[in-house]
């Protein structure tokens, strides 16, 4: 077989549906998000960044990056070793018990990235628990997809957020078979929130566990940044909550939470947890003081969302269309995969304004967009500049406005 041929001829069909991906090269700024520089062919260009997931700018806090320094100080670059063999530091200790603690549990676990927390904590609790059949929303992100589907378990797929469809997949099920829920409370995409009450009823009545993703809530939402269910007053009824460390916290890494029973278990029999290399103990220490921080400081929040509303509200007086929901992600549909790729360049090129086009198959093929996320650290004035170049390509592009 000619390889490179397979592969080229691969990329081609990328490229002429649109949606191969190009990588914006850039030079993050310390302490002056969102500005970055960005690397071209022709030179660089200072840039402003509208698309990233360090939410609340913890990226490029002085509480974080001192934190960071210091502990690269005390323990040098790498942690050395597996957790299980010479690789675990005292702040993944201590950052394991900050996490229980961030969301009530008993224990919590640390894994190298979100993804991996997902993949290897679905992936054992639905290999592991015999017959185990698994409910997952239609939304879910492709790492509890692929845990679910690597455990090979009987799996269920129910229409996005809907409680009636749960419940009807539910009650049809054999009532014998232990039952897992698998969702996410913020969906990233859409910025919808999930009816995490009623899914937790649901698991109540028909005997299941629940396994909740809140990767795009966590810092953010709730009086310590627990996230959606802690904001609702639900912590206590999920089984699992699971999270990152690589948005709002604006480091790396992925956990779950749960009881000191399961996350035990899952220490002990995930692979994807024990064959690998410990987080580097600069990573836990920042986040760690991330954690610590937004637990006790509102500042960060009530800005955030105050630039979303303030965001929204410009767009919706220059009649630029984006999709009305609950969360601080503010999604703009072109609904075209070229077109939507065009205006991210433009915007780039033009103005110097960073936003990403999501095209498929990160979302459904006609609702390709310019997913917007605003942080406390957007001025005034970057988000009138923002507004401002969208409503002149909006003009340029004849694309269709919003009906006031
Ligand atoms: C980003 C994301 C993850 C993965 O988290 P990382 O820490 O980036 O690996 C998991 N779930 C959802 C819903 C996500 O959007």
């Amino acid at each position: 077989m000619d390889f490179e041929s397979f592969f080229k001829n691969e990329l081609d069909g990328l490229h002429q549906e649109g949606r191969y991906r190009v990588f914006a090269d850039l030079a993050r700024h310390r302490g002056d998000f969102p500005r970055a520089t960005r690397h071209t062919a022709d030179g660089t260009q200072e840039v402003t960044v509208w698309c990233s997931n360090d939410y609340l700018g913890m990226g490029q806090s002085p509480i974080v990056t001192e934190a960071m320094k210091r502990a690269i100080d005390e323990c040098g670059a790498g942690a050395g070793g597996t957790r299980n063999i010479s690789g675990t530091n005292h702040y993944h200790v201590l950052l394991e018990r900050e996490l229980a603690d961030l969301h009530d549990k008993e224990s919590a676990l640390l894994f190298t990235s979100g993804y991996v927390s997902n993949w290897a904590a679905l992936g054992t609790l639905c290999s592991k628990i015999p017959g185990i059949i698994v409910f997952s929303d239609a939304g879910n992100h492709a790492s509890m997809i692929e845990g679910i589907r690597h455990s090979k378990c009987e799996r269920v797929i129910f229409k996005h957020n809907s409680v009636a469809d749960l419940e009807a997949k539910l009650a049809a099920a054999d009532p014998r078979a232990p039952k897992i829920i698998a969702f996410e409370s913020v969906y990233s995409m859409d910025g919808d929130i999930a009816p995490i009450k009623e899914f937790c009823d649901l698991a109540d009545k028909y005997g299941a566990m629940t396994y909740l993703d809140e990767v795009h809530a966590v810092g953010m939402y709730g009086p310590r940044g627990g996230g959606i269910a802690e904001r609702e007053g639900l912590m206590h009824r999920l089984t699992v909550i699971e999270g990152t460390l690589g948005k709002a916290f604006g480091v790396m890494g992925g956990y779950i939470a749960g009881s000191a029973a399961l996350c035990d278990f899952i220490r002990s029999f995930a692979s994807g947890f024990i064959f690998t290399t410990a987080l580097p103990p600069t990573l836990a220490a920042g986040a760690l003081a991330s954690i610590r921080h937004l637990k006790g400081s509102q500042v960060e929040r009530f800005a955030h969302q105050e630039r979303v509303r303030r965001l929204r509200s410009l767009l919706d007086q220059r009649g630029i269309p984006h999709m009305v929901n609950p969360s601080h992600i503010v999604p703009v549909i072109v609904g075209d995969a070229a077109k939507c790729k065009w205006i991210s360049d433009l915007l780039l090129d033009n103005f110097g304004v960073y936003v990403q086009p999501i095209n498929y198959p990160t979302v459904p093929k006609k609702t390709e967009r310019l997913r917007i996320t605003p942080t406390p650290l957007h001025s005034d004035a970057d988000i009138d500049h923002l507004v401002g170049a969208l409503h002149s390509l909006w003009s340029r592009c004849a694309l269709a406005r919003a009906v006031a």
